[in-house]
């Protein structure tokens, strides 16, 4: 479905047609009213319903003479997808006809039934109320499909006593919280230009791509995104060049059809061609503030899919949908921004730009240090789990790349050494002290590193590809904030502001400069040399969401009011449980597969090549290959069901446990066990049998054929 042909249309008449963008808003909207919205977005005022009432008509009007018929809050529940409430524009007068109607009210509050959303308990379902509340950061846009247009209006859910339900409000949260102390510093060092701090962020989006046909003979996938048998080709990746011809036109026809359906509602998208794994690709859009960035990628994913479809392909966004090749994650490019354009962690040229640059990527190190627990916890899923320390995913321990020239300057300062000496592009005047002036280019790369400085920006490797970036840069800008906070109140108690920030960054990066680390992050020494300094290494998902509830981390976002321990308490469990209810499923799925589908096929071709044996003995002596084929088979599929079985009670134990926590520590363990060794028997099965034997299409079908 695209009514547009983007083959012919220009993209400048096709960029933001479905987004009710600030500038449509300035051209839709009296003067004072448009004045009033910017403020708003800014923080500086409360929306107010007469203001709502007149942007409501204009957001109607506009959705109207685009077709819409309906509309919709659009919400991020912590299940990390968004859901939606669809209401009609419809009023019926009385008289047999229909007015098309939506009030201010309707803009800013909506009220879904908040009962089958989880809420960790802190909401009884009984007292279902919930509300969802117009975030007016991000832009309203419009959804098309076959069944007609929608008006979207991105909005926060929080339950009637005020408890945040979502992901939108500790995000929209710690936003304030870190622009308040950004602007304390910048205050504190001189700047009275900037009205607000921004966090900005370009997250790049990994997804695999398979043959609808062969996705739907998969019922693993279908139901957990990620293949729970499969073998690994004999030629794994390097396949990749001889099918490149065949995949190239399907998938850059999706691809522009992609990049249009997103420039439509007005996200910068820039795909690519990802050479990583077979059928793997990703999709990069330019960065924006936060929230809209976090908005923006739910829907590039959900775009992914939809498009996908539209071409007979199913997108995959698990984070490891085939074991053997490369799993899939999120780039999440980050760095803070003032309202009148200086990116904070951009390294700069005069003495102030260099002082900021340093003394913001110093609270960065620091807080990356401090509150690594925190980020490892923020991309702890089921689904990541399996990239987070293998061999190709940033390890479970955090750590910050900075590349030669900065880490040089930087410990110069902590050492107390003469910048001027060794940093061989000399020296700023800071009136008694100096800093050394910054290399020109400070941006060489670091793949394997999880947390990398790339120029004037930090990456943030970690996030798993099908996850929301709500939750990881809620956690980046709490962390941030309570450093920066740490650093204003100090710099505004200090006489000399030169010798306070030289004095900040050394001590700061002198305590914390063991979190940075420039080496091959994927080698086993880095694994030791990270034991030896103190660092964190926490591999299960569970352990590392237990950081939620720690003292430490209750207090840091109390102090910061972005959520409560209450609030804690809930998100944690809301996310054990999400971890164990995934393992539940993909362990049902396998028990079923192994049992209903392999068995019989694997038994069935075990007894033909038997009965081959036989009759080819009546006329030649050399039988005794099939024989030995159907001894070794069968005797692997007696193995494979007794594995089956253990697994089985392994599952109705882990079933049976109540407690939140123990609960997913078991199926961590035995669970993810048993399941891991079941799956051996069938990929040596696999390996065995024919391929017309084989009741489901293997790795090559899927990764190989598009
Ligand atoms: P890479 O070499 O990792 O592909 P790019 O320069 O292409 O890096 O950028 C990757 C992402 O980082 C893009 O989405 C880009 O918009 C984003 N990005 C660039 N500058 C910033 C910034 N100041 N803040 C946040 N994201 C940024
Ligand atoms: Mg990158």
């Amino acid at each position: 479905m695209s009514e547009i042909d983007f083959i012919k249309t220009p993209v400048s008449e096709i960029y933001g047609s479905n987004c009710f963008s600030n500038a449509l808003m300035r051209e839709r909207l009296p003067k004072n009213i448009y004045k009033e919205i910017r403020a708003v977005q800014a923080g500086e005022k409360e929306l107010t319903l007469e203001v709502a009432e007149v942007v409501a008509a204009a957001m109607r009007d506009w959705a109207i003479s685009k077709g819409a018929t309906h509309y919709t809050h659009w919400f991020q529940p912590l299940t990390g997808l968004t859901a939606e409430k669809h209401d009609s524009f419809i009023a019926p007068t009385g008289d047999g006809r229909v007015i098309m109607e939506f009030s201010g009210k309707e803009l800013i509050k909506g009220e879904p039934d908040a009962s089958s959303f989880p809420s960790g308990g802190l909401r009884a379902t009984f007292e279902a109320r919930g509300y969802t509340a117009w975030d007016v950061t991000s832009p309203a846009f419009l959804k098309q499909d076959k069944t007609g247009t929608t008006l979207c209006i991105p909005t926060a859910f929080i339950s009637y006593y005020g408890h945040a339900l979502d992901k939108k409000v500790p995000l929209l949260r710690s936003m304030d919280a870190l622009n308040k102390q950004a602007l304390r510093v910048l205050h504190a060092l001189g700047n009275t230009s900037a009205k607000r701090v921004y966090t900005t962020v370009g997250p790049e989006q990994e997804y695999f791509l398979v043959d609808k046909f062969y996705f739907d003979q998969r019922p693993d996938l279908l139901l957990t995104g990620r293949s729970v048998f499969g073998n690994v080709p004999a030629k794994g990746q390097e396949m990749e060049d001889q099918y490149f011809g065949s995949i190239k036109e399907r998938v850059a026809v999706f691809m522009r059809e992609l990049n249009y359906e997103l420039w439509k509602v007005g996200i910068s998208a820039k795909t690519q061609h990802n050479e990583v794994a077979p059928n793997q690709f990703e999709i990069a859009p330019i960065f924006s503030s936060t929230s809209q960035a976090v908005d923006a990628n739910q829907l590039v994913m959900e775009t992914i899919q939809t498009v996908a479809l539209r071409h007979g392909m199913q997108a995959l966004l698990h984070e490891k949908p085939f074991a053997g090749v490369n799993g899939s994650g999120k780039h999440n490019n980050w760095s803070m921004s003032t309202d009148d354009g200086i990116n904070l962690l951009e390294p700069g040229e005069n003495p102030e730009s260099n002082a900021r640059f340093l003394l913001f990527t110093t609270a960065v190190i620091e807080a990356v240090d401090r509150y690594a627990l925190l980020l490892r916890s923020s991309v702890a899923t089921s689904g990541n789990e399996h990239r987070l320390g293998a061999n190709e995913a940033p390890p479970a321990i955090v750590s910050v790349f900075f590349g030669g020239p900065l880490t040089e300057i930087f410990d110069n300062i902590a050492d107390g050494k003469n910048s001027a000496q060794s940093a061989s592009t000399g020296t700023i005047q800071l009136g008694v002290t100096s800093l050394p002036k910054l290399p020109k280019d400070v941006s060489d790369r670091n793949r394997t590193s999880p947390f990398a400085f790339t120029g004037n920006k930090f990456e943030f490797r970690m996030v798993g590809s099908s996850q929301s970036i709500a939750t990881p840069n809620t956690y980046i800008n709490v962390a941030v904030a309570q450093v920066l906070k740490e650093f204003a109140d100090k710099l505004e108690k200090s006489g000399d502001k030169n010798k306070a920030i030289h004095e900040i960054i050394k001590e700061s990066y002198s305590k914390h400069r063991r979190v940075v680390f420039n080496g091959n992050g994927y080698s086993d020494e880095w694994v030791k040399e990270a034991e030896r300094r103190g660092l964190p290494n926490i591999k299960s998902a569970p352990d590392s969401l237990q950081t939620l509830v720690s003292t430490e981390v209750v207090q840091l976002f109390e102090a910061h009011h972005v959520l409560t321990k209450e609030e804690m308490e809930s998100r944690f469990h809301i996310y054990l449980e999400k971890y164990s209810k995934q393992l539940n499923i993909e362990a049902g799925i396998m028990i079923e597969l192994a049992r209903k589908s392999i068995f019989p096929a694997v038994s069935g071709y075990a007894a033909e090549l038997a009965g081959d044996a036989a009759a080819l003995a009546a006329i030649s002596a050399d039988s005794k290959a099939q024989e030995k084929a159907a001894k070794t088979i069968a005797s692997l599929a007696g193995e494979l069901e007794a594995e089956t079985v253990k697994l089985e009670a392994a599952l109705a134990g882990a079933r049976e446990i109540e407690d939140a926590f123990a609960q997913a520590k078991m199926f961590n363990g035995k669970v993810k066990t048993a399941m891991a060794a079941v799956r051996e028997k069938a990929d040596a099965l696999e390996k065995l049998v024919a391929r017309d034997a084989w009741p489901f299409p293997g790795y090559e079908d899927l990764l190989f054929r598009l």
